[in-house]
Formats: C-alpha cells, structure tokens, sequence
C-alpha cells in the first residue's frame, strides 16, 4: 500500500443520470483509519457517490485511492469492500449463507483452478461466528429476515479482508443487537488503521458512531472532523430545514 494520509480523495466528481444533475462538483478527502459517516436526505446522492468513487457509475472529474489515481478497477477490487444499499440487491439469486461469505474470499483467490484454502474457509468461519451467523450458514438468502441479510453482507465484507469498507446504509433494518455488532465491528477495524465509510441515516447516533463526517446534498455541504462539522448550519443546509439540531436532537423526535 501507497503511505498517503487519505484512503480516498475525490476532485470535482461529478455525475449525471440523463438529465438528473444527482452529483455537482464535489471535492473531499477521507482520512485513512477514519470512521467517516455520510449523510443527506433521500435523494441527496450519497448512493450515487459511492457508485462513483467505486466505478460503478460513470463520473466526471478525478478519484485517488490509497494513493492511486491509475488502475483503480484493480485498487479497488484488492483493497475495498462495499456493502450495497439491500434495496439494490436481487435477494432472489439463489446461494446459501455461506457461499455469499465465500463470495468474499474471490478476489483474494487468484488463478483459474484454485480451490478455496484452508485459511479462506477458517476466515469465511469467523466472520460468519463474527455475525452470529453459523446456525444459518446452509440457509439459502431469500429465505432470511432484513436484519440477517445485511449481517451476510458485512460478514462477507469482513471475508474479504480489505483496507476500506464502504457501506450504504448497513443499519437499515437491523436490530440494536446487530447495530452494535456492526459498530464495534468498525471500531476494530479502526484500531486496525482500517478506514470504514458509512453511508449513515440517524443523524442522533453519528456523534457515538464516527469521528469524521460528511454532508451531502446534490453536491458537497461540508466535511471534516465531527466535533467540526457536526453543527446546526450544516444540518439546516443540507436537509433545507430551519430546525435547531440541538433541540430536535434534546427532544428525541424522529429524523426527517
Ligand atoms: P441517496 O442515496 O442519497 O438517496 P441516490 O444517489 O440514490 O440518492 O440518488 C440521487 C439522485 O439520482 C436521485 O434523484 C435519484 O432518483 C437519481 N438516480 C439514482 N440512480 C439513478 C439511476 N440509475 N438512473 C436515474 N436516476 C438515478
Ligand atoms: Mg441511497
């Protein structure tokens, strides 16, 4: 791995759906070893960011990863793991629990006729013990609830052993026993110099959860240091609201 302070920087990104201006003009940087959370309201484009940042959709202006601003397919498959939004999933492909969390291992398994090691089946194990999922590893995928796919999806993530893990809503759905798993799940990976960016949609827990933080709104509303950017201006820009953070935050009402 390239020595950089960012695990991913992008400059002037921009994308289009057809006519749908979704994305204008954004520039930020992600520290390495962060635990970054984006938010925005639906339709802001958070999705669509990563999408970017990850090649999947078509953008303009320029991406650095680790360092790279070359080859970023290859970058990305070794050093990424993203864990999609569950309504952009097909829950109807036809695999078990455990062959999704092997899923993970392939980009580790090079060459044609390499079988799965060992070692690939010890780690697909703990991540699977990791997620509290072993008694449902023969389980085929359509047949678990919301909470135990998303607990699939980050166990395969965790499979896969990577430097950045990129996950877009990965508390949707979950219970507040899974919700724990997965946050202490990223406060290791952080003790690890791991970076974990999270696409995040109750602003009332980013301050327990991450320490870097991203405002998004069609475009870049501010990002830095939470305790930094983690203000009422912010909120009120990037949902359109005249709310008061603080006092919506004090009185317990649900998020907008
Ligand atoms: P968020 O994740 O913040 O809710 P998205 O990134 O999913 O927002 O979407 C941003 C905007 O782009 C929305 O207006 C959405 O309707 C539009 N959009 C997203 N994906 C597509 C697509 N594949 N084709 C056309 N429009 C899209
Ligand atoms: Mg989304």
């Amino acid at each position: 791995m390239v020595m950089t302070k960012n695990a991913v920087t992008v400059k002037d990104l921009t994308v289009r759906y057809g006519e749908i201006l979704a994305l204008s003009g954004v520039n930020l940087s992600i520290p390495k070893g962060s635990r970054t959370a984006i938010v925005g309201p639906n339709g802001a484009g958070k999705s669509t960011l990563f999408k970017a940042i990850l090649g999947l959709e078509k953008s303009q202006g320029s991406r650095e990863i680790l360092g790279q601003t070359v080859n970023l397919d290859k970058v990305i498959e070794q050093s990424i793991a993203y864990i999609p939004q569950a309504s952009d999933v097909n829950w109807q492909f036809p695999a078990t629990v455990y062959e999704i969390v092997m899923m993970g291992r392939f980009a580790k398994i090079k060459g044609w006729f390499k079988k799965a090691s060992a070692r690939d089946k010890e780690i697909v194990q703990r991540a699977l013990a990791t997620m509290a999922l072993e008694d449902l590893q023969e389980r085929q995928i359509d047949q678990l609830s919301g909470g135990q796919r998303q607990r699939v999806f980050i166990a395969r993530a965790l499979a896969q052993e990577a430097d950045i893990y990129m996950m877009d809503e990965p508390l949707a759905g979950v219970d507040i026993q899974t919700e724990k798993i997965i946050m202490d799940t990223l406060k290791g990976f952080q003790e690890e110099g791991k970076t974990s960016i999270v696409i995040h949609h109750d602003l009332h827990s980013l301050a327990t959860y991450f320490d870097h933080l991203i405002w998004v709104n069609k475009g870049l509303v501010d990002a830095g240091p939470i305790e930094e950017v983690l203000t009422t201006e912010n909120y009120q820009r990037a949902y359109h609201t005249d709310q008061e953070m603080v006092s919506w935050i004090a009185s317990g009402q649900e998020e907008v």
